[in-house]
């Protein structure tokens, strides 16, 4: 019968498994997004307290608004120069100095800023 094959003892666990992680997913989406507001809030933070570790002049949230309009340029140019491809990128600079205009990267464990060549 159609029925008794339902509740197989595999059936009933990947049913029961299947149903977990649906009524989990709201949490999992509520941790991702707690998760990347913690992050932001870091980054903030650290730009609002640190130095520019070429010239020491303070970062703040303008470096990091340059920053994001910088990344999103060049998401945007890579996107036309090769449309259609799906890209993996590793984002490598947070913040631009607004004194010397040096690429930063944030390292998030150290809360600190240090430069970089991309
Ligand atoms: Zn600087």
């Amino acid at each position: 019968m159609a029925t008794h094959r339902l509740f197989e003892r595999s059936n009933l666990v990947l049913n029961m498994v299947a149903i977990a992680l649906i009524l989990a997913l709201p949490v999992l989406v509520l941790l991702a997004a707690a998760g990347h507001g913690l992050y932001l809030y870091r980054l903030r933070a650290a730009a609002n307290r640190a130095g520019c570790p070429a010239c020491g002049h303070r970062l703040g949230t303008e470096a990091l608004r340059q920053a994001d309009q910088y990344w999103q340029g060049h998401l945007d140019e890579l996107r036309r120069t090769y449309p259609g491809i799906r890209f993996r990128v590793v984002r490598l600079i947070h913040a631009i100095c607004t004194e010397c205009r040096s690429n930063l990267f944030f390292d998030e464990k150290a809360g600190t800023f240090t430069k970089t060549q991309a």
